[in-house]
């Protein structure tokens, strides 16, 4: 199989978008209403409608709420299935975005870096030992007062580099591209208003993983769970035999569900109940859960559990002492993958002729491909390369991104 040139030129095209991109600010909001949440976000979003269009892509279009489409169009014969890369482009709203000043560090030696020389902001090997994989290649970091937006600026720079290569190397055949760009992925809200029809892709991957070989496809099954208590308040001094504490009822209820199934001790495949949020008085108090399990049985168990509990507490205290109401959340998209994992086959195999041993996870989450496989449009998560998100001690590796450009074009190539 014929492996990717990408040479100086094509890596510098790469950095250099990657860096005019994360330069813009384009933090979202979750307390705004709009779409997208913030009106930055726009600043972005036409910098990348403009530049789309002026590499040529086919059929670019950015609707009224930000969401931007545009395709490689196909240069075979035959009637392969379109497939799409989506990333987004906003950043977290956890930590501070505007006025992004990356630093690049070629040829890293696996020491410390001093990210600010003014205030000492150091991102060490020792408190970040997976910096030691990094020996030899080119980093990208911040200035230690703002976060990178390597999540998900990475997985735009790369599906924008990777359509272009695509458009520059004919010689490399695969059949329609889509690509999209959302907003507000960071607050949830990325697949919302995603025209997956409009899109047109019978599959497509997400590029917003983190390490070098992520690949994803399995989330959590996702509900809430609100518990309320009801108490009877009678005066201290004379309630004997007839005050119902709900405060106090509230911490017993907490303590009949299982103690080694909460966030705290639990991995990997493991379900949990975690209680996000306890408050009352006397007369009433109120318990707030959520309930996730990768498992589809295990998760519908899970529900029948707390309600079986709910019973049992109310047989001990009285009929509607407590009240549940149970809310689903979201679920697993591995459910969407059902006699489709060619899919993620077709991404395995992608990465390995990159050489790039797939790291397949489930994540203890949700995802914008959950939620996007419920819409119809089945999407694993892949690798964008970048670590530490969501904070200073954000960085990416010029190296990592070039890796997930070359999954992109092997992916486009595959016979599907
Ligand atoms: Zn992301």
């Amino acid at each position: 199989m014929q492996t990717i040139e990408f040479n100086h030129e094509w890596k510098m095209r790469l950095l250099n978008r990657f860096l005019a991109y994360v330069k813009i600010y384009s933090t979202s909001d979750p307390e705004s209403e709009t779409t997208p949440s913030t009106e930055r976000q726009w600043d972005i979003a036409k910098y990348i409608f403009q530049e789309l269009q002026d590499l040529g892509l086919a059929d670019v279009s950015m609707d009224e709420n930000g969401y931007i489409m545009a395709y490689v169009p196909s240069n075979i014969p035959e009637n392969e299935p379109t497939v799409g890369f989506i990333a987004h482009y906003d950043t977290s709203p956890d930590f501070k975005g505007e006025h992004v000043n990356p630093q690049i560090w070629d040829d890293y030696n696996g020491g410390d870096l001093v990210l600010n020389a003014a205030t000492g902001f150091t991102l060490s090997s020792e408190k970040f030992p997976s910096l030691k994989k990094y020996v030899g290649k080119t980093l990208i970091t911040t200035d230690g007062t703002t976060l990178l937006g390597a999540d998900d600026k990475a997985g735009v720079a790369e599906i924008v580099t990777a359509a272009e290569y695509l458009l520059a190397h004919p010689e490399i055949k695969h059949g329609r591209i889509a690509i999209g760009f959302t907003p507000d992925e960071e607050i949830g809200r990325g697949a919302h208003k995603f025209d997956v029809k409009k899109f047109g892709a019978e599959y497509a991957y997400t590029m917003d993983g983190s390490e070098v070989g992520e690949l994803e496809y399995e989330n959590f099954n996702a509900a809430g769970a609100v518990v309320k208590i009801n108490g009877l308040s009678v005066h201290p001094g004379y309630a004997f035999g007839q005050m119902k504490n709900a405060g106090l009822l509230a911490v017993e209820f907490a303590q009949m569900l299982p103690a080694n199934e909460t966030p705290a001790t639990t991995k990997g495949f493991e379900g949990f109940y975690h209680l996000m949020e306890i408050k009352g008085d006397v007369s009433e108090a109120k318990l707030q859960y959520i309930i996730r399990d990768h498992d589809a049985d295990k998760f519908e168990n899970r529900k029948k559990f707390i309600n079986e509990k709910v019973a049992e507490f109310n047989a001990k205290h009285g009929e509607n002492t407590a009240e549940i109401e149970i809310k689903e959340q979201y679920r697993n998209m591995k459910q969407q993958f059902e006699g489709k994992m060619h899919i993620v086959e077709i991404a395995e195999q992608a990465m390995k002729d990159a050489n790039i041993e797939p790291k397949i996870k489930a994540i203890r989450g949700g995802t914008d491909g959950a939620q996007l496989s419920y819409m119809g449009l089945p999407c694993p998560n892949i690798f964008a390369g970048g670590e530490n998100f969501h904070g200073p001690y954000e960085f990416v590796a010029l190296e990592s991104m070039e890796k997930a450009v070359k999954v992109i074009v092997n992916i486009a190539k595959a016979k599907k």
